[in-house]
């Protein structure tokens, strides 16, 4: 079933609000298997909401509208409704009398305006909202091109409808309950274009669909299939991944949600081995990472140092600098400094099984950002030297 969403609110357009209803909607409906290939938002204007809805319609099974059903003159989304689904706008008094006895339920009167909300689409069915004032309802289109169902914007409400209405509608009309299986392989140091370059045929493929995200530092790939049951999906999902994995290699380093941390604590536990930090760059936040996920039994030492103390060293250069420091006695060395001049930063890892490298990079920005991305850089090179692979065809 193909489901278009349709987010109605001026402040939503221009950005004066975050949408999370409409993100919180489609991860929702993912999961039960529905299709979403279009999500619109639009002000609160009646011609334009109208003809968001007909275009909707048009081209989707049902439409999900969110926000506009106060009892305001801007919350017009009742009328819109009316209007793209062929019928007329009445009133209803089984509404009316629900909307009162919800305000005399929290011991206030029904304002006049209130009765704005007891009217909707001839035909339409409501949809009861125990957390909120404003009645939902569904409204089939009378020369059937599928259905709406008008939501709250109220994030708590529309939450609550998705659950207890939404859900169950749609899984009863798509004649049972498909599932929607996703796994995520989860890839480092390599930029989103050149994942992008390895794997974007598989990319066009639709049972499974493979998608990227990127974060900082790393790149998300991300396997859905849909399937009546959960073993059917993952049987879609494992010859994908296996593709996937081919071509990646060394570049996945974990699956769902595991870290860069997680993934190097773990080879270092399993070679019983500690990493010693030495770090003027990203004020501790590689051995903080390791703390806060636990592992701080896999940290020899760490040593966050300003600069001039590093610098205070005999050499200045900013390689032997890094050399230098990392010839520790643990049993890896892990050393981050910079900026130095011309805002280059120098990693080296040095220690077990012969690993040892030293790698440059340029135009270091004082931003959150970029200490980010470099702890995530380093720590993969802590990684594929682990695993004895530097270097990869992804690299
Ligand atoms: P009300 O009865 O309060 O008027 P409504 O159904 O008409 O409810 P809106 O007026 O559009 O909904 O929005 C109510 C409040 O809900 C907004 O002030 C906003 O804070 C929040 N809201 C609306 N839409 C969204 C959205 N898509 N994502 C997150 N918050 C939203
Ligand atoms: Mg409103």
């Amino acid at each position: 079933m193909r489901v278009e969403l349709v987010m109605i609110g001026t402040e939503l357009l221009l950005g004066e609000i975050i949408d999370t209803n409409a993100s919180k909607m489609a991860l929702a409906l993912r999961d039960i298997g529905v299709d979403i290939y279009y999500k619109t938002t639009v002000g609160d204007n009646e011609q334009r909401i109208t003809d968001v809805l007909n275009l909707a319609l048009d081209r989707s099974d049902a439409v999900i509208t969110s926000g506009g059903i106060g009892p305001t003159v801007d919350d017009m989304t009742r009328q819109c409704v009316a209007n793209a689904t062929g019928r007329k706008l009445v009133y209803s008094t089984d509404l009316e009398r629900q909307i009162a006895a919800r305000f005399r339920s929290f011991g206030r009167e029904m304002a006049d305006n209130n009765k704005r909300q007891a009217y909707i689409p001839e035909g339409a069915t409501p949809i009861e909202n125990p957390v909120g004032t404003a009645p939902c309802f569904l409204s089939e289109d009378v020369t059937g091109r599928g259905f709406v169902i008008v939501l709250p914007g109220v994030p708590r409400e529309l939450t609550h409808q998705l659950e207890h209405a939404v859900i169950p509608i749609l899984t009863d009309r798509m004649g049972g309950a498909k599932v929607t299986r996703v796994r995520v392989l989860r890839t480092c140091a390599v930029g989103e274009s050149s994942v992008d370059r390895l794997i974007g045929d598989l990319m066009t493929e639709s049972n499974p669909t493979v998608g990227l995200a990127a974060h900082i530092g790393q790149t998300d790939v991300r396997i859905a299939a849909k399937a009546d049951t959960e073993d059917e999906a993952d049987r879609l999902i494992a010859p994908v991944e296996e593709e996937l994995r081919k071509r990646l290699g060394v570049a996945i380093y974990g699956v769902g949600k595991e870290t860069v941390v997680e993934s190097v604590a773990g080879l270092l536990r399993a070679r019983g081995l500690k990493i010693s930090i030495v770090d003027t760059i990203t004020d501790g936040r590689i051995a903080r990472d390791f703390e806060e996920s636990g592992f701080s039994d896999v940290v020899e030492s760490h040593t966050e140092t300003d600069l001039d103390t590093v610098r205070s060293n005999p050499t200045t250069d900013g390689e032997e600098l890094a050399k230098t420091l990392a010839n520790g006695n643990a049993a890896l060395n892990l050393v981050l400094v910079g900026p130095m001049e011309n805002r280059s930063t120098y990693v080296a890892v040095r220690g077990a099984d012969g690993i040892d490298l030293s790698r440059k990079s340029r135009n270091y920005q004082d931003s959150d950002h970029i200490r980010r991305w470099l702890a995530t850089q380093a720590l993969d090179w802590v990684r594929r030297g682990l695993l004895g692979q530097l270097t990869s065809p992804a690299d």
